[in-house]
């Protein structure tokens, strides 16, 4: 099952777990999430390039999060699905 990463969309008020990005096994035929399964507040798909080592997509977030506004305009279908 390939395992999807999510990360939250306002971080200032997500709890820990999707502020600092959270992995989750997914079906391909399964929707993907919207919301953090934690604190329910809005969450993204996070596109991982395979076969990063942990400390590489620790930078990965990081490095995205920096991102973010870069993001939401490139990746435009999947943030208009959060509303
Ligand atoms: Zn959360």
């Amino acid at each position: 099952m390939p395992l999807y990463v999510y990360e939250a969309m306002e971080p200032e008020r997500s709890c820990e777990k999707c502020r600092r990005g959270f992995e989750i096994p997914q079906k391909l035929s399964e929707p993907k999430l919207d919301h953090c399964p934690y604190c329910k507040s809005p969450v993204i798909r996070v596109i991982q390039a395979p076969g990063l080592t942990h400390s590489q997509t620790d930078l990965h977030y990081r490095a995205k999060r920096a991102g973010f506004h870069t993001l939401k305009k490139v990746d435009n279908g999947t943030f208009e699905k959060l509303y």
